[in-house]
C-alpha cells in the first residue's frame, strides 16, 4: 500500500519506527493532491508549505525524543468552516471568499498541539447546508469511488480527501448527518460525537444548538485516535461538556460479546435501497456471530425527524447568519446608495440558492404569530427524540441501521429537488435532535462497488462503545481495507 493509503495508526507506526519521515509522509499526500485534485476537487484551500514546515518540526521533535501525541507528523485536512489562522475560511461562500481569521479553532489549535500536519482546507455545502457539496458557492467535489457521483456532504471535501488518499483522515461537523452521510458514501468511518464533547470554539455556526465536529478516518482506531486529540472540556466554548474525556483506545478491543443491538423497526423504511437493507441485515448476522444479541427496539418519533430538523436547523441559521452584513467581515458589494441597500445587495450576492432558502424558512418559523406553531413545536418534539432513545437504550446497548437510504447518487440528480436532497439524512438526524453520539462505517459494497455505510448510536457521552462495537465489526471484516482506486488512473 502507498503511504497515503495507510490508516493513521499505520501510518504512525511506520513513523515511531523511522521508517519514513512526516516530510516523507506529507510529501505523499501533496503529490497524490497533484495527481487526482484536478478530479476529485476536495480543497478549497492547499496548505502545502506549512504542511511541509510542520512536518519538519515533528520529524525535528521525534529527532529530540518529543512526542507530542500518537498522531504526531500525521497529515490530516479540515472542512473549511473551521477557522485557522492566516489561511482563509471560507466556507465554501462567496460571502467568506476571501476572509481570513485572526484566531484558529480550538480543534485546530488542538491538531496543531499534537503535532499533526494540515495539508489544507476541505470543501463543502455552502455554510453546510446540503448533502453533496454541489451547494458549494466554490465548487462541486467528486466521490473518488466513482467520479460522476456526489461525495455526499456536507464535509463531502473531506470525505473526498481522505478517500482519495489526499489525507489520512479528516476533520468534518455534523448538524443533521454532514459527517456520516459522506462517511458512508466514501466507505470510511465517521463518528459525530455527543453534544458538547467536541468544542465548536471557531467552527462557523450553522445550527448551534445541534453542530458537532468529529474525525473521518479509514478505522475505528483512527477515530479514536482523532477523538483523543480534539475531544474533552473547553472553556471557549460555553456548551462544552464540563468532564474530561476518557482515552478512546482503551478497551477497544473489548469485543461485543452480550452487547445488546437495538434495530428499530423504523429505521427499514418504504424506499431504502436493497441492497443498502441487504447489507445492513448482514451486518447484524455478524454481530450475532461475534457474539452480540440483536433486540427489536421502536423510535416512534422517527418520522417526524426531516420535518423537526428543518425547523430547528433553519430557524438557528437565520439568526446565525444575520451576522454576514457587509459591515464586519467577508464581502461587501460597493455602490450602494444607503446602509440597508449595502446590506440587501451584500446579501444578494454573496448566498447561494440554498442558503437563501433556509434564511427565508427559519425567518418565517421564528416570526411573531408563528414562532409557538413551528419554532416552539420543534423544541418540543426534540424532547420526544431524546425520550424515544432513552426508552431504547433500556433495553439496547446501541443502536443499528443504515446510515443513508441508497449508496452514492449521480452529481445532479437530486439538485433541483430539494426534498429528495432533505431525505438523505432520514437516518441521521434524530441523533443531532437528541444529542446522541453517532458513528457510520462500511458494511458492503453495492452490485456497482459503491460503498454502504452501517449507522450506530450509543447513549449520551458514550462514544467509547461506538468505538468499540465498530472495531470489533472491523476485525472480522474486509470493507474499510478497500480503497478508491484512483491513484492508478
Ligand atoms: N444535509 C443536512 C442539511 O442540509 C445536514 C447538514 C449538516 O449536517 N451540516 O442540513
Amino acid at each position: 500500500m502507498d503511504l497515503p493509503d495507510l490508516s493513521a495508526f499505520d501510518a504512525a507506526r511506520l513513523l515511531n519506527e523511522g521508517q519514513c519521515s512526516s516530510v516523507e509522509l506529507t510529501r505523499a499526500c501533496l503529490e497524490r493532491i497533484e495527481r487526482v485534485e484536478p478530479r476529485v476537487r476536495a480543497f478549497v484551500t492547499v496548505l502545502a508549505d506549512q504542511a511541509l514546515d510542520s512536518a519538519r518540526q515533528a520529524d525535528q521533535a521525534r529527532a529530540q525524543g518529543k512526542i507530542a501525541s500518537p498522531l504526531m507528523g500525521v497529515p490530516v485536512a479540515v472542512k473549511d468552516n473551521m477557522c485557522m489562522r492566516d489561511a482563509p475560511t471560507t466556507c465554501s461562500s462567496k460571502i467568506l471568499e476571501n476572509f481570513i481569521p485572526p484566531y484558529d479553532a480550538t480543534v485546530v489549535q488542538r491538531l496543531t498541539a499534537a503535532g499533526m500536519v494540515v495539508v489544507g482546507k476541505t470543501n463543502l455545502d455552502e455554510f453546510a447546508m446540503g448533502s453533496s457539496t454541489e451547494n458549494s458557492g466554490l465548487f462541486t467535489t467528486h466521490n473518488p469511488w466513482d467520479l460522476e457521483r456526489a461525495p455526499g456532504g456536507s464535509s463531502g471535501g473531506s470525505t473526498a480527501a481522505v478517500a482519495a488518499g489526499e489525507a489520512l483522515l479528516a476533520l468534518g461537523s455534523d448538524t443533521g448527518g454532514s459527517i456520516r452521510q459522506p462517511a458512508s458514501l466514501c466507505g470510511l468511518v465517521g463518528l459525530k460525537p455527543t453534544y458538547g464533547r467536541v468544542s465548536r470554539y471557531g467552527l462557523v455556526a450553522f445550527a448551534s444548538s445541534l453542530d458537532q465536529i468529529g474525525p473521518i478516518t479509514r478505522t475505528a482506531r483512527d477515530a479514536a485516535l482523532l477523538m483523543n486529540v480534539i475531544g474533552g472540556h473547553d472553556p471557549l466554548d460555553s456548551t462544552s461538556w464540563p468532564e474530561p474525556a476518557p482515552n478512546y483506545c482503551e478497551g477497544l478491543d473489548r469485543g461485543v460479546r452480550g452487547l445488546r443491538i437495538g434495530v428499530p423497526k423504523e429505521y427499514f423504511i418504504e424506499g431504502i435501497d436493497p441492497e443498502v437493507e441487504a447489507a445492513v441485515r448482514q451486518a447484524i448476522e455478524q454481530f450475532a456471530a461475534l457474539g452480540a444479541e440483536a433486540a427489536e427496539v421502536s423510535l416512534p418519533t422517527m418520522p417526524y425527524a426531516i420535518p423537526t430538523y428543518y425547523i430547528c436547523a433553519t430557524a438557528e441559521a437565520s439568526s446565525n447568519l444575520a451576522r454576514y452584513d457587509g459591515a464586519h467581515y467577508g464581502l461587501r458589494v460597493e455602490g450602494a446608495d444607503n446602509i440597508i441597500d449595502m446590506f440587501s445587495r451584500t446579501r444578494a450576492q454573496g448566498f447561494g440558492a440554498e442558503v437563501k432558502r433556509r434564511i427565508m424558512l427559519g425567518t418565517y418559523a421564528l416570526s411573531a404569530g408563528f414562532y409557538d406553531a413551528y419554532y416552539m413545536k420543534g423544541l418540543k418534539a426534540r424532547t420526544l427524540f431524546k425520550r424515544d432513545f432513552e426508552r431504547a437504550f433500556e433495553k439496547c446497548d446501541v443502536i443499528l441501521g443504515p446510515t443513508t437510504p441508497t449508496p452514492a447518487f449521480q452529481l445532479g440528480e437530486k439538485v433541483d429537488d430539494p426534498i429528495q436532497m432533505y431525505l438523505c439524512d432520514i437516518f441521521t438526524t434524530p441523533a443531532n435532535l437528541a444529542g446522541n453520539p453517532a458513528l457510520s462505517i462500511p458494511c458492503g459494497f453495492s452490485a456497482a462497488g459503491l460503498p454502504i455505510g452501517l449507522q450506530l448510536i450509543a447513549p449520551l457521552f458514550d462514544e467509547a462503545r461506538l468505538l468499540q462495537t465498530a472495531h470489533a465489526f472491523e476485525q472480522a471484516t474486509d470493507y474499510h481495507k478497500a480503497r478508491a482506486n484512483l491513484a492508478a488512473d
